[in-house]
């Protein structure tokens, strides 16, 4: 019992850790220290200088809201991208260049998928046969004049006539469109409420499922993504949510890629965190303890 009350704490306590720092720690984890000083530092300017990204039609809507783990058209995430700004830039549109070494993406692109698969440009080629270098030429043929899909979003309008959109604060509220809630964490970009979770991000309020299970948390590491997958499970009546993903234990398409993707990502780091974190609570324990912990 006393193990598990630790996971499920040093469970939520890595994912905030992670929703706050991101990649910026360079896989290697902050000390307690650099921690808060990394707070200190970030946090004021991300939080005043925010910026939205979406996926706009030409209608006006924003067909896709794009968070920290959306890809972009340089099949980098958009987490990957320069997206803290201690000064907003003045010039329009907003840059927001990878910061993968050696990509040439100069300003994060969104492309859709259709269903699970990307979508083909014109000259039949993927997105990912295409150079994210401006323009998007296309590495595969030497018809193409620069990528261009005329798949069909849901909307009813081409790819091609959408616009990855960047913009602040200001500059959405003066459109009347919705900005959420101000919160530390990284790269948020267009995620603006529970609705917008679609992407399986993790929850960032507390309607969603509270303390893993003690089932989930007896699982092999390898299983870590479920916390996030069981965010699909909290209610949510956006036209951004993906129903049939809820309670399924076989989530399809965009979901299941990410979630493998994702797994890779954390299961290390949340391993050797979790193990740092037992350790020092254990020590903390010895210390000053030498009760046996209570029972619940
Ligand atoms: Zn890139
Ligand atoms: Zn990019
Ligand atoms: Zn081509
Ligand atoms: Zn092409
Ligand atoms: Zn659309």
């Amino acid at each position: 019992m006393e193990r598990l009350q630790v996971d499920a704490q040093a469970l939520e306590e890595y994912a905030e850790y992670r929703r706050i720092v991101g990649d910026d720690d360079g896989g290697k984890l902050f000390t307690p220290e650099e921690y808060e000083e990394y707070k200190r530092k970030v946090l004021p300017a991300r939080l005043q200088n925010r910026l939205y990204v979406s996926w706009r039609s030409p209608t006006g809507m924003d067909c896709k809201l794009v968070g920290p783990e959306t890809l972009c058209f340089c099949t980098h995430r958009y987490k990957q991208h320069k997206t803290d700004y201690e000064v907003l830039p003045k010039e329009r549109p907003i840059s927001v260049p990878c910061r993968v070494k050696g990509c040439p993406c100069q300003s994060y692109h969104f492309v859709p998928l259709n269903g699970t698969q990307p979508v083909r440009c014109r000259c039949k080629h993927f997105p990912d046969q295409h150079s994210a270098a401006p323009g998007f030429p296309c590495n595969s043929c030497s018809k193409c004049s620069g990528f261009h899909s005329s798949f069909t979003c849901a909307c009813g309008q081409p790819a091609y006539a959408h616009e990855t959109v960047v913009e602040t604060k200001e500059e959405r509220l003066a459109q009347g469109k919705p900005v959420g809630q101000d919160v530390p964490y990284a790269a948020m970009g267009g995620l603006t409420g529970f609705s917008s979770l679609a992407e399986g991000y993790m929850r960032l309020d507390d309607s969603g499922i509270g303390a893993p299970s003690a089932e989930l948390l007896e699982a092999p590491i390898t299983s870590m993504d479920h916390p996030f997958l069981k965010a699909f499970q909290g209610p949510s009546s956006s036209a951004q949510s993906m129903p049939q993903i809820a309670g399924s234990s076989s989530a399809t398409g965009q979901v299941s890629h990410r979630k493998q993707s994702e797994a890779d990502d954390m299961a290390y780091f949340e391993k050797r965190y979790q193990e740092r974190l037992k350790m020092e609570k254990a020590a903390k324990r010895k210390e000053r303890n030498p009760v046996p912990s209570k029972k619940p």
